[in-house]
C-alpha cells in the first residue's frame, strides 16, 4: 500500500534542494500563511486555531513547482497550496503541518482573446479583470474577495459570486475551459486537462493537483451601475429579486437582498438604508437603468443610492457588501454571529423560513442562475449558541427541502458536494499516490486509506 508514512523530515536537507526558490522560514510569517478566514465559522475556531504549516515555499513559475512537488514526494512531505488564504472553511489551513506552496508570485497573465482567457492561478481577480475589461471583456463571476482573491483559489476552493446570476457557478460546464496541474507522483509531471476533464481538479481543494495554469471563459463587460433598493418588506424585496433575476432584457450582476437588521451592519451605508427597510443591492448595466426603473415601480422600491460606474468604480463597490461580504461586515459589530449557505430553491420556502426562525436566521439572499433559471440562494447570518442548535437549524432546512452548502466543515464532500466525487477521487489515486496534497480534506480518500489498512 502506498499511503503517507509519518517520518522525521530534516527540514535544513529540504530547504537545501528548494535553492534558488523564495522560502518562508520566519515562524509568525508560517503561522499567518498557514490560515484562513475559518474563523467565520465558530465550529472550525476550535478546530483549526492551532495548526500550522513548517515551510511555505513561494515559485515563481510552473519548473520551481515542478522541484517543490518532487522535494516533497522524496521526504513524504505534505503540501498544502494557498492563493490569498481568503478561503472560509479552512481549506488552506495544513492540517498535519508540512510546505506551504504560496502561488502569489505566479501571476503571469498569458493571453487574453475575446470570450477567453490564459493565465497563472496566482493572479488577483481584480487585477486580471482590469486587464480583460480594457479588451471589452471581464470575468464571468467572482467572489466578493475580488480584490485579494486569486484565480486558483477562486477556482480550486471558491463557488461563484457576482456574476453568478447571468452565468451559475464555478462548476457548470463552460466555466473553467483547462488547466494544467503538477502531480505529486515520484517523479512530478504537468497534467493538462480539457473539457469535462476539469472537473476532476475543479473545487476539489487543492488536494488532487497543483494547479500552475488555467483558461477561463469571459462575458461581455458592461458598464455596471451599482443601487440599492429598498423596501418596507421582506417578502417584497424577496420577490422583486426573483423578478429582476427573471427578466432577461435586464443586463444584471448582482441581486443580493438583505432582511432588516442585516442592513444596520453595514455602516458605511447608513445614509441609505433606513431603519427597519429591507433592501437590495444590485449592479445593473447603466443600459437598462430606464426598464429597470419600471420594475423598481412595480414593486413599491425606493432607490436610496445609485452610482454610475465610473463613480462606483472610485470608491468601495456594493459588491463588498454582499455574498459572504454580508457576514464579514455582520461579524465585525458582532463577533458571535456566524452563517449558513443555503439554495432554498422557491421563494415560498424562502417565506417559510423567514418566518420560522426570525431574528435567529437573519436572511441574506443572492440570486443565481441554476440549470437556466434564476434562483434563491442565500448566505443567512446565524445567532450561534451552539453546534448542536446549528445542527439543529441546518437539519430543519434539510427537512424542508433546502439544501445547505455546509459552511462548518473543513471536509471537501461535507460541504456542497454531500456525496464523494468518484472522478476526484480516481485521479487523486493517479496524481498523488502517497496522499500528500492538503491531507484530512477529502473524505473519500480518509475512507480508502482506512479500509486499505482493515
Ligand atoms: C469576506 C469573504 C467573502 C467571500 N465571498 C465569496 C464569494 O462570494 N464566493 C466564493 O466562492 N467564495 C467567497 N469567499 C471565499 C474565498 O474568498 C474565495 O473562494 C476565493 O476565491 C478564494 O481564493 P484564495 O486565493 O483566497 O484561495 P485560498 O483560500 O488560498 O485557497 C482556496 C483553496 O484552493 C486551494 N488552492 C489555491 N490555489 C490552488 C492551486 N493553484 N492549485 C490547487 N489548489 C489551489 C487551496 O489549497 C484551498 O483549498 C469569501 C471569503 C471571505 C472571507
Amino acid at each position: 500500500m502506498t499511503s503517507i508514512t509519518p517520518q522525521p523530515v530534516d527540514w535544513d536537507v529540504l530547504a537545501s534542494e528548494l535553492a534558488g526558490i523564495e522560502l518562508i522560514t520566519e515562524p509568525t510569517q508560517i503561522a499567518k500563511l498557514s490560515l484562513d478566514y475559518y474563523h467565520f465559522s465558530t465550529v472550525l475556531q476550535a478546530k483549526l486555531s492551532d495548526k500550522r504549516g513548517d515551510l511555505v515555499v513561494r515559485p515563481l513559475n510552473e519548473a520551481e513547482v515542478l522541484r517543490v512537488a518532487a522535494a516533497c514526494v522524496k521526504h513524504k512531505v505534505p503540501l498544502t497550496v494557498r492563493g490569498a488564504g481568503t478561503g472560509n472553511y479552512g481549506q488552506c489551513i495544513p492540517l498535519n503541518g508540512g510546505v506551504i506552496l504560496d502561488t502569489t508570485r505566479m501571476s503571469a497573465i498569458r493571453w487574453i482573446k475575446p470570450g477567453l482567457a490564459c493565465v497563472e492561478p496566482g493572479v488577483k481577480l481584480a487585477a486580471f479583470d482590469k486587464q480583460a475589461r480594457a479588451t471589452g471583456w471581464e470575468m464571468r463571476m467572482a467572489p466578493s474577495t475580488y480584490r485579494t482573491a486569486t484565480i486558483g483559489g477562486f477556482i480550486a476552493g471558491g463557488s461563484g459570486g457576482i456574476g453568478s446570476i447571468t452565468y451559475g457557478q464555478l462548476r457548470d460546464r463552460g466555466n473553467l475551459h483547462a488547466v494544467r496541474v503538477v502531480t505529486l507522483e515520484d517523479k512530478p509531471r504537468v497534467i493538462g486537462l480539457r473539457g469535462d476533464d476539469v472537473q476532476k481538479v475543479n473545487h476539489a481543494y487543492g488536494t488532487n493537483g497543483i494547479i500552475t495554469e488555467l483558461e477561463i471563459p469571459l462575458g461581455p463587460a458592461y458598464a455596471w451601475a451599482e443601487l440599492i433598493v429598498t423596501f418596507d418588506d421582506f417578502m417584497t424585496a424577496a420577490r422583486f429579486g426573483q423578478a429582476l433575476g427573471n427578466a432577461d432584457g435586464l443586463m444584471k450582476k448582482l441581486i443580493s437582498i438583505h432582511a432588516w437588521p442585516i442592513p444596520s451592519y453595514f455602516l458605511a451605508l447608513k445614509n441609505y438604508l433606513p431603519d427597519g427597510k429591507h433592501c437590495a443591492l444590485l449592479m445593473i448595466a447603466e443600459s437598462c437603468l430606464e426598464p429597470f426603473q419600471d420594475l423598481v415601480r412595480e414593486y413599491g422600491g425606493q432607490v436610496t443610492y445609485q452610482k454610475t460606474a465610473q463613480e462606483a468604480s472610485r470608491g468601495t463597490s456594493l459588491a463588498e457588501f454582499t455574498w459572504n461580504h454580508t457576514t464579514l461586515h455582520a461579524r465585525c459589530i458582532d463577533p458571535t454571529l456566524t452563517y449558513l449557505q443555503t439554495f432554498f430553491f422557491t421563494l415560498d420556502r424562502v417565506e417559510k423560513m423567514y418566518h420560522h426562525f426570525g431574528d435567529e436566521v437573519m436572511m441574506h439572499l443572492e440570486f443565481l442562475r441554476s440549470n437556466g433559471q434564476a434562483m434563491p440562494a442565500a448566505l443567512q447570518i446565524v445567532r450561534y449558541t451552539t453546534e448542536e442548535r446549528l445542527n439543529e437549524i441546518i437539519r430543519y432546512h434539510e427537512e424542508q427541502g433546502a439544501s445547505i452548502a455546509n459552511p462548518h466543515t473543513y471536509i471537501l464532500e461535507d460541504g456542497g458536494m454531500k456525496t464523494v466525487n468518484v472522478e476526484q477521487l480516481k485521479f487523486k489515486e493517479m496524481v498523488d499516490p502517497y496522499g500528500l496534497l492538503n491531507p484530512g480534506k477529502m473524505r473519500a480518500w480518509l475512507e480508502r486509506a482506512k479500509s486499505t489498512i482493515a
